[in-house]
């Protein structure tokens, strides 16, 4: 079984890394629970960190392992995928030597469905596959609010870079009824409207593709008022103990020469969580603000109470925006919490056509 037990870890004093957040384990939970029902003998598989395609020791996954087995006991999980160059790059020989000895395969990994790897696209050409019930359970959900979304259809994208996220907002922008732009990328939005945006993020070469979005006809919702920080200042979670951090101020419309635009304004955040609690359907990805730095996370912390309390369907994929319900104690007030940031986005570009599924439907034992 591919999981995605890719989760934050917490190095103790004595250097011991353990487990800091195990949404990602608990997840996979029912899928391993139910083929361990059914007499499987089940051996997990995933990757951990970022390790140079080599064995590294602080991404051992010695502390996955531990977590699993106090969650699962039973369950076999094999060595960081990621430590043979193979993995990557889906080289045949890695998946012949991952699939030898196994009668079938299952895919619980939807966080990396949108990675083309060896073990997501390789099993399934070889053994009888299918995909475990959360990542079917995304697949549900996320195909269901782009064919038949109840009314009106708000998303809300923030974060820092527009290039990252400019073609899902052109997806976006054919399904919705709203689209709220928050966070770093809306300056690329207010520079393409002839606003001054001063020293904050501003990604001059999506000017015109930013440009042609707002003439496409449909409602996009761009900040009026930001929180910004004075010329010269510094930002992040710890500026303000380092002694650097500068003054803040709430402006409206341009910014001056050398601000810095962090979160959203006040009146911004009114406006925003108004659209959301009004939705029928919301989607939420991407923080509004630089929200690590506490002076610049409100605008977040009013979107994500917004999205709670929506009465319609509210989706929330991407880490930054589950951690900050979590840190909200909201989580369990949004109607599904997408284990996958990158993959809930390429899904919604490509319209559900991930390497991962469509490795799936082509199995062996898939019916045609
Ligand atoms: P992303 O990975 O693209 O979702 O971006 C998340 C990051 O965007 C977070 O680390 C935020 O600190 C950052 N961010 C959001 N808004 C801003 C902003 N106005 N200026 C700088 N960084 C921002």
């Amino acid at each position: 079984m591919r999981v995605d037990f890719n989760v934050p870890l917490h190095i103790g004093i004595d250097g011991r890394a353990t487990v800091a957040d195990d949404f990602r384990i608990a997840a996979a939970l029912p899928t391993l629970r139910w083929l361990q029902d059914r007499g499987a003998e089940v051996v997990a598989c995933s990757h951990l960190g970022r390790p140079a395609n080599a064995r590294d020791p602080r991404w051992e996954m010695d502390p996955v392992r531990e977590r699993l087995q106090m969650l699962c006991p039973g369950i076999e999980l094999s060595d960081n995928l990621r430590f043979d160059p193979g993995e990557k790059a889906n080289d045949p020989a890695y998946v012949a030597s991952l699939v030898e000895g196994f009668d079938a395969y299952v895919n619980e990994a939807f966080g990396v469905a949108h990675r083309r790897h060896a073990s997501i696209v390789g099993p399934p050409r070889f053994l009888p596959s299918a995909a475990g019930l959360r990542l079917a359970k995304e697949v549900e959900v996320l195909g269901g609010i782009l064919h038949a979304p109840a009314r009106p259809f708000v998303a809300v994208v923030g974060g820092a870079k527009v290039s990252d996220k400019l073609d899902v907002l052109k997806a976006l922008a054919t399904k919705v009824d709203t689209l709220v732009v928050g966070g770093g990328m809306a300056f690329t939005f207010l520079a393409a409207l002839g606003q001054g945006v001063g020293n904050s993020l501003l990604d001059v070469d999506r000017i015109e593709d930013c440009r042609s979005l707002l003439d496409s006809g449909i409602e996009i919702l761009l900040p009026t008022d930001t929180r910004a920080l004075e010329p010269g200042s510094t930002f992040g979670p710890n500026s303000e103990t380092a002694g650097t951090s500068g003054g803040v101020k709430i402006i409206e419309r341009d910014l001056p020469d050398g601000w810095t635009g962090l979160d959203i304004g006040p009146a911004t955040a009114a406006t925003f969580a108004e659209v959301v609690r009004g939705a029928g359907t919301v989607l939420w990805n991407g923080p509004l603000g630089a929200f690590e730095d506490r002076r610049f996370a409100e605008g977040t912390r009013v979107v994500a109470q917004a999205v709670a309390d929506c009465e319609g369907f509210s989706v929330v994929g991407g880490g930054d925006s589950a951690s900050a319900l979590e840190e909200m104690g909201l989580s369990d007030k949004v109607g599904f919490l997408s284990t996958g940031g990158g993959a809930s986005l390429s899904f919604i570009e490509s319209g559900g056509d991930l390497p991962a599924l469509n490795a799936l439907r082509n199995a062996p034992n898939a019916p045609h």
